[in-house]
């Protein structure tokens, strides 16, 4: 009982007892199988956690069985540990404990097989309604991937939106080597679909489900536009905490927006692990405080997510910016540009070729397959540079930091932990050449100072060099940009060079924190209604004003 205790300590209990169980409608069922001596460790932890769950509700109903007995061999289970969640009414397993990151996904399909409602979009479910065949979805994770959750939830939501024709299974990467090594690729997620791949990475939910349907990755570039054109006060572009704080602002003061998002709702927000300088709270997921914000939003506010621009005037025209999307026609006053920033590549021959089979932008994702040894180098010197080497050493990869200078930009507190774990850095150095077969092998490390090339074997490469602004809208419009991209704006009112266009948020330039983001949102959103207001624009729903 008192490890039972330590699994998950009392605030998380209270927590999760009031968040998800205490609206807990039908009993759930809960089967977990073990075999002694593969996995031990992650074996106890699955039994632990599942009878902790257990104790907070009496809806939860958890079983414990031995891989290889008769309730095993039903259910088809092989592997130590498999967790099965209501598994007489959906197939939903884990192969592997679910662990770390993966606790949410697993108290988020508890949730949704004891209501049999599913988190999926309605277009979305319109869509799996035409599902004829049977659909097998395998998703690798691992338990420090922070993106992960969200693409076990499409594939769990799907489940339960179709429990006659799809299963998912959550493969945990670690526990399960041999699975992982098949892959032939050292990211997650990864996803199959009937034993094909449909894609690396994090998708958004509509190119998820039609993955789902065609067994094919998803065509950004496919376009079904839908209606007539529309016409709007204000569209967003970026569903980040800027985007969705600029929508919450405007249609309250009246003007009628949209916010289009073309990945995932929430930005980076919703793949940081844990906040704690947001105020309010002490510590918060991130996903958790984005679905929030979303959530908000969403009360005011048209939020379209998987919808992304594909041309824009550069002028008025009637008073109006005529945007085309993926999905409709807008015509709409003014625009707003919270588009974020993405990672900067490492410019070097095989960075692209190996990306995803040794070359990654997440140590957090795939720092597992890195574990125990593994030789790895770490590209930068900033603060994600110093945290991912630091991340990677605790693991048990061995690490060699690379950077281009000679001093790092890092904060002076994570250079300390750095000194103090002995990582050696070559400085003045850059990586000039990635080499492999299938995957990374090695790489070509030029001294800058005295040209000496150096070669080294190395499993992983982790590149952290850095942002690059998502600046393809501003650029579509002319607007000015400074020397690295950032759109150039009006700090006290987010204007940028071109009329009725504002920006908010990281594509500024400006700090890169969450409550600059929604701080320039809002102000974004007062100037529009403002400047719209005196163009003349009626408020359509007074009542809503604060
Ligand atoms: C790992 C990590 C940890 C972090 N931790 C913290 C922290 O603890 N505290 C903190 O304050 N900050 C933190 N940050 C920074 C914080 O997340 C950002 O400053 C914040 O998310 C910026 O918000 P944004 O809305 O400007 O951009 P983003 O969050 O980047 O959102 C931009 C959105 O625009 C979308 N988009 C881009 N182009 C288009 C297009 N053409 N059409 C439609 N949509 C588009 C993107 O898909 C994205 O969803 C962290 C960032 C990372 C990566």
């Amino acid at each position: 009982m008192a490890e039972q205790q330590e699994l998950i300590p009392d605030d998380v209990k209270q927590t999760i007892k009031q968040t998800f169980f205490e609206q807990l409608k039908a009993d759930v069922a809960i089967e977990v199988y073990t075999l002694a001596g593969i996995n031990d460790k992650f074996n106890d932890f699955a039994v632990d956690l599942v009878r902790s769950l257990a104790t907070l509700s009496d809806k939860i109903k958890a079983s414990f069985h031995t891989v290889g007995d008769a309730q095993s061999q039903k259910r088809a289970v092989t592997r130590s540990p498999s967790v099965l969640i209501a598994p007489d009414k959906y197939r939903m397993r884990y192969t592997g404990a679910p662990m770390g990151e993966e606790g949410r996904s697993l108290l988020v399909a508890i949730m949704m097989a004891s209501s049999g409602a599913t988190i999926l979009s309605e277009p979305s479910l319109k869509k799996l309604a035409e599902l004829r065949e049977k659909r097998d979805i395998q998703v690798f994770v691992s338990p420090t991937c922070p993106y992960c959750p969200q693409q076990v939830l499409a594939a769990f939501a799907s489940v339960i939106a179709r429990p006659d024709l799809i299963s998912a299974e959550v493969i945990e990467i670690y526990e399960n080597h041999d699975l992982a090594e098949n892959l032939g690729s050292l990211t997650v997620p990864q996803t199959f679909v009937n034993a094909i791949f449909t894609g690396a990475g994090l998708q958004p939910e509509p190119a998820f489900v039609e993955t789902l349907l065609t067994l094919k990755e998803p065509q950004m570039a496919s376009t079904q536009i839908s209606g007539e054109p529309q016409d709007k006060d204000l569209v967003i572009i970026g569903g980040g905490p800027a985007g969705l704080t600029a929508a919450i602002y405007a249609a309250r003061a009246g003007l009628n927006c949209v916010v289009i998002e073309k990945s995932n709702l929430g930005g980076q927000v919703a793949i940081t692990p844990v906040v704690e300088n947001y105020p309010g709270y002490m510590r918060i997921g991130g996903k958790s405080l984005v679905d929030l914000i979303a959530q908000q939003a969403s009360q005011y506010a048209e939020v379209h997510v998987g919808e992304y621009v594909t041309e824009v005037s550069k002028e008025r025209d009637d008073g109006r910016f005529h945007l085309k999307t993926n999905h409709a026609i807008y015509n709409t006053r003014a625009l707003l540009l919270a588009t974020g920033v993405g990672n900067r590549a490492l410019d070097a021959p095989g960075a692209q070729k190996f990306y995803g089979r040794g070359v990654s932008y997440c140590a957090t994702c795939d720092g597992y397959f890195f574990k125990d040894g593994k030789k790895v180098v770490v590209v930068g010197g900033g603060n994600t540079a110093v945290t991912d080497a630091l991340y990677l050493h605790n693991l048990g990869s061995k690490v060699t930091l690379v950077h281009w200078r000679d001093s790092l930009r890092a904060e002076a507190r994570l250079q300390e932990s750095l000194k103090q774990t002995g990582i050696p850095v070559l400085w003045n150095s850059e990586v000039r050449e990635i080499h492999g077969d299938k995957v990374v092998r090695s790489v070509k490390i030029v001294d800058k100072g005295s040209g000496t090339a150096l070669g080294m074997a190395v499993d992983g490469v982790f590149i952290a060099i850095g942002y690059i602004p998502n600046n393809e809208v501003a650029k579509q419009l002319g607007l000015e940009v400074d020397d690295l991209g950032y759109i150039k704006t009006d700090l006290a009112t987010m204007r940028t060079s071109i009329p009725n266009v504002y920006a908010a948020g990281d594509i500024t330039g400006a700090p890169k924190q969450i409550v600059v983001a929604v701080a320039q949102g809002s102000t974004a959103a007062m100037t529009a209604f403002e400047e719209l207001q005196a163009e003349g624009v009626k408020k359509r729903s007074p009542e809503k004003m604060a």
